[in-house]
């Protein structure tokens, strides 16, 4: 059986379970950016928020779950290591929102 040890201090993970922990993760394309500028943004979130806020040009995103800019909300849930605190890994991902046709 293979032995998973943690990335950042090598605890034994099989005799130190880690936590789970759930995350965000906001996939954006901000219209209101020049388009010089405008490209993909992953905005990471402790919670679900109500808005976002474009941190190129700082145009307001909201609703942040149904505003057109913003293509892919996720629900991470993260194995956060229970020696150092660290995420050490990524246990399941839900998609809420995918609008992007596959490209976030
Ligand atoms: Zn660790
Ligand atoms: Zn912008």
């Amino acid at each position: 059986m293979a032995t998973e040890l943690c990335q950042y201090c090598g605890v034994d993970l099989d005799a130190t379970p880690p936590r789970q922990e759930i995350g965000y993760v906001y996939g954006i394309e901000c219209s209101a950016c020049p388009p010089d500028r405008r490209r993909s943004l992953v905005l990471a979130r402790p919670t679900r928020v109500a808005e976002l806020t474009c941190p190129v040009c700082g145009a307001r995103l909201a609703p942040a779950d149904e505003h057109p800019d913003v293509l892919v909300v996720k629900e991470l849930t993260y194995e956060v290591c229970d020696a150092c605190g660290e995420r050490c890994g990524v246990a399941a991902v839900r998609k809420l929102r995918d609008v992007s046709g596959g490209t976030m």
